[in-house]
């Protein structure tokens, strides 16, 4: 594939605090953040101008979807932007709050466990062509994604019931129960393979990736992402994939999570085990022999194989610090360590867990992430500009930008309008839909006529395209 189409879905934690009389549960709070949007739009369901999603289904975990991107900038600066867009909710209800008389403070986190154990994910989707045969894909890549956390976890500090507690890779790793499936909550597997492809089935599947941990370093985003792009690349260019099928993938990736070396030793169905990092190590040399033959195709390939060695070169010494700052779970344990040595503290100690908790909390003002940002201790790859951008305009090179344009139009003037991946629909007489099936057009005539139309209040003598 000369292009991908990349998007990550992030479900944000939600909890409160209310100092006064009455008490808000996080259900009440996400119906206060999304108050606005339901009175504008009737539905807590929306699509935005910069092409994305924003949603709140049962439950209370906001979620934010990115709009198709076809680079790793677009990608991390539309995520980063998605932080931004879903505290400005935030900041909104408490203002309504206010209002009310009620002093709230209002928490969003970008993690994947809340405080009694409950998870919420952070979803990677990645366009496959329709001729990949996605089970021998899904079967190629699991290895891969049971040790990928050692390069991209988020780090997360245990608590055992017996009070104990111990620093694992990632926050996921442990509710994930089996490899591939079409089945989400029953059964959470690690790529769903649910065939939605939001475009031409014809032509295209959409690997849909729900093991990963939400990220809160940019960097560890662009491995995260990057890395597995390389290794799509590599398997669709028909390299041999590494003869690694794990025996139990639920079982091996919690045990990877332990062992902050990568040094768990994950048994193989054909017999025998292999240490989590040789799994990593075998993935990179495709993708590094993949790229060393074929050149670097994208803008940063060779920054994300650079960061993906190093980080094994790390497991491998036993030394994490030439990653300090670029990925996640080594930037927060190194934190926690530190913090924990300074003031005597026992790792179980509840001031740990709440250090680990402001990390990713994406208020700027209180987050930790924010003020090493600031000092230059988290690594980036976009700038403050570039996501402030990306907060009210999609990205210009795939369909993104059609339905970007078209929302910001029917926003102007007031049209009533309903938007999904692949349709973009003007509620008026007509019902004018325009189907876009390619992820990857960013221009379209109908959809330019669509456009005119609006300013001028009505398609004269055009029948509806479906
Ligand atoms: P669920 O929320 O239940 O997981 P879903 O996976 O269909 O449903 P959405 O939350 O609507 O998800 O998000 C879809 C994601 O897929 C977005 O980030 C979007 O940019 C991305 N996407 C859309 N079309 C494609 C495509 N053809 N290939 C890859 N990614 C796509
Ligand atoms: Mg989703
Ligand atoms: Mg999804």
């Amino acid at each position: 594939m000369d292009r991908r189409i990349y998007g990550i879905e992030t479900e944000y934690g939600l909890t409160c605090t209310v100092d006064g009389k009455r008490r808000l549960s996080p259900d009440e709070i996400a119906r206060y953040m999304f108050r606005g949007i339901v009175a504008r739009g009737r539905s807590s369901n929306i699509f935005l101008a910069n092409g994305s999603r924003l949603y709140l289904d049962v439950g209370n975990h906001p979620e934010y979807a990115t709009a198709e991107c076809d680079t790793l900038t677009d990608l991390i600066a539309q995520d980063r932007a998605g932080e931004q867009i879903v505290q400005s909710l935030a900041d909104e209800a408490r203002a309504r709050l206010a209002e009310e008389g009620i002093d709230g403070a209002i928490y969003l986190f970008k993690n994947n466990l809340d405080s009694v154990g409950a998870s919420y994910g952070c979803h990677e989707n990645y366009l496959v062509s329709r001729a990949t045969d996605l089970d021998s894909l899904t079967q190629a890549l699991l290895p891969f994604f049971v040790t990928r956390q050692l390069v991209c976890g988020a780090g997360h500090l245990v608590t055992a019931p017996d009070g104990t507690a111990r620093y694992v890779l990632s926050q996921r790793a442990d509710v994930m129960w089996e490899g591939a499936s079409s089945a989400t909550t029953r059964s959470r597997p690690m790529i769903n393979t649910r065939d939605e492809p939001h475009a031409d089935a014809d032509l295209y599947r959409r690997l849909h990736v729900i093991v990963g941990d939400s990220n809160v370093c940019e960097t560890t985003t662009l491995v995260k992402v990057g890395a597995t792009d390389l290794v799509l690349r590599a398997l669709e260019a028909g390299a041999t994939p590494p003869d690694l099928a794990v025996a139990n993938p639920s079982a091996a990736i919690r045990a990877a999570g332990r062992d902050l070396d990568g040094a768990a030793p994950i048994a193989l169905d054909r017999g025998g085990h292999v240490l989590a990092r040789e799994i990593q190590r075998a993935y990179f040399e495709i993708a590094a022999a993949h790229l060393a033959a074929e050149g670097p195709a994208r803008p940063l390939d060779e920054r994300v194989l650079d960061l993906w060695g190093r980080a094994l070169d790390g497991l491998e010494a036993a030394d994490m610090s030439g990653v300090a700052g670029e990925i996640d779970w080594v930037i927060k344990h190194r934190l926690l360590m530190r913090y924990a040595e300074r003031n005597g503290l026992d790792l179980a100690d509840p001031r740990l867990a709440q250090l680990e908790l402001n990390y990713h909390d994406i208020d700027d003002r209180r987050s930790l992430a924010a003020r090493l940002r600031e000092k230059g201790a988290l690594a980036r790859v976009v700038d403050d500009e570039q996501i402030a951008q990306a907060r009210t305009t999609a990205p210009t090179t795939t369909r993104a930008h059609l339905r970007g344009s078209f929302v910001r139009e029917a926003q102007r003037h007031q049209r009533d309008h309903t938007v999904d991946w692949s349709h973009l629909r003007l509620n008026d007489q007509a019902a004018h839909t325009v189907l876009c099936k390619d992820p990857f057009a960013a221009q379209d005539p109908r959809v330019d006529r669509l456009l005119a139309s609006m300013a001028q209040g009505g398609v004269a003598g055009e029948a509806p395209f479906i």
